[in-house]
């Protein structure tokens, strides 16, 4: 039958006394260090109501300059993913917006959209919170308005008006000189 051999003893067992004193010192460096940080400025923050700083090179969600934007779609063909999308309608020189779209499903902030841009008009932004119940949310609309301004619409009529002015002044001359023509028959 096996005997039941106690445990050797640690070499370095503390006697009782010692350990009572190991707790209560251990408890001190403990409390020194809570209290030390008590009265310091905390580091955390309440996210989302606070949020911290982004450095300036932080490729966040992109914003865009509409009022620059050419609708060139140099942006569009320059991203590995294809993730941008847009369309708009020209009116001579103004554009009539429908969508711009990005879709943050596949965009991996590599700027490389960025660059190419004639007009410097499309930008990486700070922005970094991409939540959704839905990954159909993650397709995110960049333009401000969609459709003319108001101002765009004047601008429109305007050159419309122009156009027609003249048209029919060239049309005027057309049957001026049709009629001249005539009379010196
Ligand atoms: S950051 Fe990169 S992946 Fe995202 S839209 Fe621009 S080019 Fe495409
Ligand atoms: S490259 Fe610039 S100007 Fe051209 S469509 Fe994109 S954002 Fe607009």
């Amino acid at each position: 039958m096996a005997s039941l051999q106690q445990p050797a003893a640690p070499a370095n067992e503390r006697s009782y006394w010692g350990n009572v004193w190991q707790a209560v010192k251990s408890t001190a460096v403990g409390l020194g260090i809570t209290f030390r940080y008590l009265w310091s400025k905390p580091f955390t923050v309440q996210y989302p109501d606070e949020k911290l700083p982004t450095d300036d090179r932080y490729r966040g969600i992109h914003y865009l300059e509409q009022d620059l934007c050419i609708y060139c779609q140099a942006c569009a063909k320059a991203c590995p993913v294809d993730c941008i999308s847009m369309d708009a309608k020209r009116h001579g020189k103004e554009l009539e917006w429908n969508f711009f779209r990005v879709d943050y499903q596949k965009c991996m902030f590599c700027e490389l959209c960025v660059y190419p841009c004639p007009k410097d008009c499309i930008h990486m932004g700070r922005e970094y919170a991409l939540v959704a119940e839905d990954r159909s949310e993650f397709v995110l609309e960049l333009t401000t308005w969609q459709g003319l301004t108001e101002a765009q619409k004047v601008r429109v009529a305007e050159a419309e008006a122009k156009k027609a002015a003249k048209k029919a002044a060239k049309k005027a001359a057309a049957a001026a000189k049709e009629d001249k023509e005539g009379e010196e028959k």
